[in-house]
């Protein structure tokens, strides 16, 4: 057995607490934006720092919660303006950052 993995947790731990962190600080930036915008994107740029290294998926509700570009926080109308588009169905929101366009489809495909 290789010493230095002996005492690691498994990778699956370590993601599980990642995800968890990210939830937290989308929800510290949340809280802390009306104060403090800069340091919102400060919370951002941490999630993603964690969700990149640990190889974690962003869950759908926050993917529209930053911009994947210069990774500020989007509060709608205030850091981003949101638009949608009928066909094909999509949300369109633009960073008023950095003017990055993000398109995010929406309406399941037909199943049943
Ligand atoms: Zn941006």
């Amino acid at each position: 057995m290789p010493r230095h993995r002996a005492r690691r947790a498994p990778i699956n731990e370590y993601k599980k607490l990642a995800a968890e962190r990210v939830g937290y600080l989308f929800k510290l930036a949340e809280g802390v934006f009306r104060k403090s915008p800069e340091l919102a994107d400060r919370y951002v740029q941490l999630a993603w720092r964690l969700a990149t290294r640990y190889n974690v998926r962003f869950p759908p509700h926050l993917k529209r919660k930053f911009c994947r570009r210069c990774k500020s926080f989007w509060v709608p109308s205030v850091t981003c303006r949101v638009r949608t588009r009928p066909d094909p169905p999509c949300v369109i929101i633009t960073c008023l950052r950095c003017g990055r366009i993000t398109r995010l489809p929406y309406g399941r495909k037909r199943a049943k």
